[in-house]
């Protein structure tokens, strides 16, 4: 049997972290599993309500009293980089955590996730040394200054399908507008975002950045129903993001949701075929087909709809599925056995729709107890079919046909998403018809999973409330107050003086 190599041994990290300081959790143990293998690597101690209280405590005090929220520019800039110099520093260590419980590629974690993790520090870095103010002169002589000050102590809840990526968007964001944050990595995979925390707490002042672990029914819903909170961050799935935004609206918290999608990627004959059909690929199979922004669904114009997918099926073939430490590794395991069985189960309902299965569409018994599935593709009888409305979130591509473009327009919107959505053309005009109507929140036009961090990120529909990027974080991580002078003496209101 396949047994590979553990990355790291994770029992040193299994610690929240609040004011600065290790806690042993008080709640139940919960086993943590290397998908490579299957193999049980650690176990996690469940933070309790009264852990979760102690982490937005030590933040509450750090806001009210470290003098977080008031320093300078120049300093929190400093503060910001030095937390990117610190991630780049320990990529290694980083890399092999995130591979440990997600069972992401290493190469893709060290190429993509872990540099974006970084600039997502210099990011907001940058973002705040140029941020400006509002000012109002009236003709009555008054002045009036817009000042932004941070929202507080701000919950932060990530997923386990790029914890890294991911939660330090929302850390770095926080911390840029003056917040503390209590964090909540998904109870699937905490080891990197454990380390990650203990590492930029050598460089924030005490109870700034704190961390707790353990189930979202448990520890993640009393962090985002506490009343000491100021501001829900959530990515996961949609369903929970109904209970999450639930829970914080009894408190009137404002939340961001970045939720699941199911994202059409247009193909038109008049797209560069070979750069189409290499990101088609790309979108889905990458993170190892978990990923929101996957183009799940394929859509593709009926006169190259044969040579297209038989064309996908040969590469999909080829693609190296294995060991998510090799370098020639482009497909790791599932990130758990319950989710791989998920993932097969749609090819039972694909089955059941009248659906034709391509290839794949089973696990790769060879691979030992590791949870691999052999990249999958079907052709959808129709939209309706349950893998074309599903969010399937593994290696698992639907094909769908259209003859117009008014045809593809409409079978892209028809879901319950709207994260984004791809389009393949050279044709100008096409392209920006269909960019127009598409209802998602992002459109990429011949190019794949290309991200500008100063621009909103954020879904459609049941794709998410809110956005996250540049000016999008600045208003969701700071309130907004406004102060009123008058510039020349004030002359009496002669109220009372009749
Ligand atoms: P999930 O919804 O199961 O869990 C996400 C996080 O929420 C975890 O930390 C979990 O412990 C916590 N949680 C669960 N119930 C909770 C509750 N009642 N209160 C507070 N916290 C709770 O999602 P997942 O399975 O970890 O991640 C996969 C999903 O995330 C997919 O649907 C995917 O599309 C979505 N996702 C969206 C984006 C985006 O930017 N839109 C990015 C990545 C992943």
């Amino acid at each position: 049997m396949t047994q590979f190599q553990i990355p790291i041994t994770p029992a040193e990290y299994a610690t929240g972290l609040s004011n600065g300081a290790a806690i042993k959790g008080t709640g139940s143990e919960i086993p943590i599993f290397y998908p490579a293998t299957g193999q049980q690597v650690g176990t996690l101690i469940e933070d309790g309500p009264q852990d979760v209280d102690r982490a937005v405590a030590a933040a509450r005090q750090a806001f009210n009293m470290s003098g977080w929220p008031e320093l300078s520019v120049e300093k929190r800039v400093e503060l910001l980089e030095a937390c990117e110099r610190i991630i780049l520093e320990n990529i290694d260590e980083l890399a092999r955590l995130e591979c440990l419980a997600t069972g992401l590629v290493m190469t893709q974690i060290k190429g993509f996730h872990l540099p974006r993790a970084a600039y997502n520090f210099r990011f907001f870095a940058q973002y705040i040394s140029q941020a400006c103010g509002e000012r109002y002169d009236n003709t009555d002589g008054y002045m009036s200054t817009v000042k932004r000050e941070p929202a507080g102590v701000v919950a932060l809840i990530a997923p386990w399908n790029a914890p890294l990526a991911l939660a330090t968007m929302k850390i770095a964001a926080a911390l840029a507008f003056g917040n503390c944050a209590v964090l909540k990595p998904s109870e699937q995979t905490p080891y990197s975002l454990i380390k990650l925390v203990s590492l930029l707490n050598e460089l924030l002042p005490e109870g700034v950045l704190n961390l707790v672990n353990g189930r979202g029914a448990v520890t993640g819903a009393h962090l985002v129903g506490h009343a000491a909170i100021d501001r829900v961050s959530f990515t996961g799935g949609t369903v929970t993001g109904r209970e999450v935004m639930a829970a914080a609206g009894r408190q009137l918290t404002p939340c961001t949701m970045e939720l699941g999608g199911k994202s059409a990627n247009i193909i038109f004959a008049s797209a560069d075929f070979d750069k189409a059909l290499d990101s088609a690929l790309l979108s889905i199979f990458s993170t190892n087909g978990q990923q929101c922004l996957a183009g799940s669904r394929i859509l593709v114009e009926e006169t190259i709809f044969d040579n297209f997918v038989d064309a996908f099926l040969a590469r999909m073939s080829r693609l190296k599925v294995g060991d998510p430490m090799a370098v020639e590794t482009e497909v790791g395991p599932i990130a758990s056995k319950t989710h791989m069985e998920r993932i097969l189960s749609f090819v039972d309902h694909a089955d059941q729709d009248g659906d034709e299965l391509l290839g794949g569409g089973h696990r790769i018994e060879e691979l030992g107890e590791g949870y691999f599935i052999k990249p999958t593709a079907v052709t959808a009888k129709s939209n309706a079919s349950t893998v074309c409305q599903a969010e399937i979130f593994g290696p698992f591509a639907s094909f769908l046909t259209f003859k117009t473009e008014e045809e593809a327009i409409s079978m892209a919107n028809d879901t319950e998403f709207g994260l984004v959505s791809y389009v393949w053309s050279d044709h100008l005009p096409t392209v920006m018809n269909v960019s127009e109507k598409m209802r998602s929140g992002i459109v990429w036009v011949n190019t794949p999973l290309t991200r500008e961090l100063r621009a909103p990120f954020g879904g459609y529909k049941n794709s998410g409330v809110g956005r996250e990027g540049g000016h999008s974080c600045e208003e969701f991580y700071t309130e907004e107050k406004t102060i009123t002078i008058p510039k020349t003496p004030l002359t009496p209101f002669q109220f009372g003086m009749k």
